[in-house]
């Protein structure tokens, strides 16, 4: 049969063959069309959640034994918590067992460096810095963590821990102090989110046995009315009575909660990995 030039719509009507005709002469515009909805369905998806402003990163500082209780009242209120270890004294007196670390890691919180034997950094040569963090660092990888955040002992750190810091493959690193607490008013209330110095992020001082509630609450609150960032709290022993560095498992707990009723306010709680959206890097060869 001759169709052409004759419109090939009616040549063929009545025919089976009409409909599939008319779908493919509808296929390019059907594709057009397709087309340039895309951008408008990707752009609608990729829209930011609710603005979130302040993250509060909870971190844990020793391996202390009292640490397993600890995360499991973090998990309790959905919360993950980041917990710096040594890992020359794991197992012993008052510390975490390597057993305890897995399952604090496997309930999903972070796993950091603080050196091999919690030493001030700022004392030592470049190459015993570099043994300290990387030997440290290269035994929690060896024991199955991906570390990627290291906590500087006494929060003392200097250019030389900084850049060893670095060089042992972490992408982040804490000090203590810097931002505005009780003892530093004038200070920047939040760290900036993206962290102007990756190994240097700021917090308030560590909170200590003679920390009111109210002076944790206000850490968060400052950063809240200043426009948000991040606050990393710095935690030691949770236990009462239990030394200057220390929290009461009740003051912590009500702290989580009250905490917890930031969330409408758009406060939120991030391991500190989470929080600067750390990558791992290999540790490098010796
Ligand atoms: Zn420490």
């Amino acid at each position: 049969m001759w169709c052409f030039p004759v419109p090939l719509i009616r040549c063929l009507r009545g025919r089976p063959t009409v409909k599939i005709v008319r779908w493919a002469a509808a296929l390019p515009a059907a594709l057009v069309a397709l087309a340039v909805l895309q951008p408008v369905s990707h752009a609608e998806s990729a829209k930011p959640p609710k603005k979130v402003t302040t993250v509060v990163s909870l971190t844990f500082d020793d391996g202390d034994v009292t640490h397993a209780a600890t995360a499991r009242m973090l998990e309790k209120r959905g919360m993950r918590g980041t917990f710096y270890v040594n890992t020359d004294t794991i197992g012993r007196d008052a510390k975490l067992t390597r057993r305890e670390l897995a399952a604090i890691a496997k309930a999903g919180h972070e796993i950091g460096g603080h050196t091999l034997t919690h030493i001030r950094l700022t004392e030592l040569t470049q190459g015993e810095q570099r043994a300290q963090i990387c030997d440290d660092r290269r035994a929690l990888v060896a024991w199955g963590y991906r570390p990627t955040t290291l906590a500087y002992p006494f929060g003392s750190v200097d250019a030389d821990a900084k850049a060893v810091a670095r060089r042992c493959g972490y992408d982040a690193a804490r000090r203590v102090g810097g931002l505005k607490d009780w003892g530093c008013r004038g200070c920047q209330a939040g760290e900036d989110l993206r962290p102007r110095d990756r190994y240097e992020i700021r917090t308030p001082g560590s909170i200590r046995d003679d920390t009111l509630p109210r002076q944790m609450r206000q850490q968060v609150l400052n950063a809240e009315k200043s426009g948000g960032g991040l606050v990393p709290l710095v935690f030691h022993r949770v236990c009462d009575g239990c030394g200057l560095y220390s929290v009461s498992p009740k003051t912590l707990d009500e702290f989580l909660g009250w905490l917890a009723t930031r969330k409408s306010r758009g406060t939120v709680v991030k391991t500190l990995h989470d929080a600067v959206g750390a990558r791992y890097r290999p540790v490098p060869a010796e």
